[in-house]
């Protein structure tokens, strides 16, 4: 079975209620190609808001969840917390949670282990800093993102994973990865997950790409035997989302 073509939208913390209601409408009355999974990723304070106001073809990730279950975790947010308000998804191991939080690949992978184990789809992000692929050492950080995760996770699990190849360089700053520069990558992780996991790991899971992914570069990027889809910020707040879920019409 082909991998459905996946398309997210990470708002991260930008919205108000009239803004995001507007951005829901929208895409609840735009025509958006039928076979592309379309996740929406609100500030948590808008999650029961979105899943209200969002049709049910739209699914909603939350931009974070926590490893434990409940108790004295001030300002974190539970995946049963999130089940309660019917959000299936969340984001987890954002590059600004990295780096701006200090978040570890142990963390995050405790992260995507409670998420997964709870019943959640997870899109677990990863990639390099600009340091990192100037000294060469993009796979080498990407299998140790992966590899963190694959510790906590059985074969099976990664069925509800989606993984966000997002090089930190690329992310908001205008700057995309060519499409060749994609593709080796995302090569390079489906035979992480064929090496690591299993065979149908990777024939099945789907390797999406983020960073500053526009209405203008998603068609050729669409085109990548290895792009199953992906992960936008900036121009998830825009219209020109529709054009991005729609890039391979
Ligand atoms: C992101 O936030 O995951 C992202 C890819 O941002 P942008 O599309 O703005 O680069």
């Amino acid at each position: 079975m082909p991998r459905q073509f996946f398309v997210g939208g990470n708002f991260k913390m930008n919205g108000s209620t009239e803004s995001i209601k507007s951005i829901v409408n929208n895409l609840n009355s735009a025509k958006l190609d039928a076979s592309t999974e379309v996740v929406i990723s609100p500030p948590a304070l808008y999650l029961p808001l979105t899943r209200e106001l969002a049709n049910e073809k739209l699914g909603v990730a939350a931009q974070n969840v926590f490893d434990k279950p409940n108790g004295a975790f001030t300002g974190e947010i539970s995946v049963d917390q999130l089940k309660d308000i019917n959000v299936n998804w969340t984001l987890v191991g954002h590059s600004e949670r990295r780096v701006i939080l200090k978040e570890g690949d142990e963390f995050i992978a405790r992260k995507v282990k409670a998420a997964v184990e709870g019943g959640l789809g997870v899109i677990f992000c990863i990639g390099e800093t600009l340091e990192e692929r100037e000294a060469n050492k993009t796979i080498e950080v990407v299998t140790r993102q992966l590899n963190a995760v694959a510790k906590e996770l059985t074969k099976e699990q990664w069925a509800q994973v989606v993984i966000a190849y997002e090089p930190v360089w690329a992310i908001g700053t205008g700057k995309v990865a060519t499409t060749e520069q994609a593709q080796e990558v995302h090569a390079a992780i489906r035979k992480w997950l064929h090496e690591a996991i299993s065979a149908q790991a990777s024939a099945n899971t789907r390797i999406i790409y983020g960073g500053s992914v526009s209405e203008k570069n998603c068609r050729d990027l669409a085109k990548e035997a290895d792009v199953d889809g992906f992960l936008v910020g900036g121009a998830s707040l825009k219209p020109a989302f529709v054009d991005i879920v729609n890039s391979r019409l």
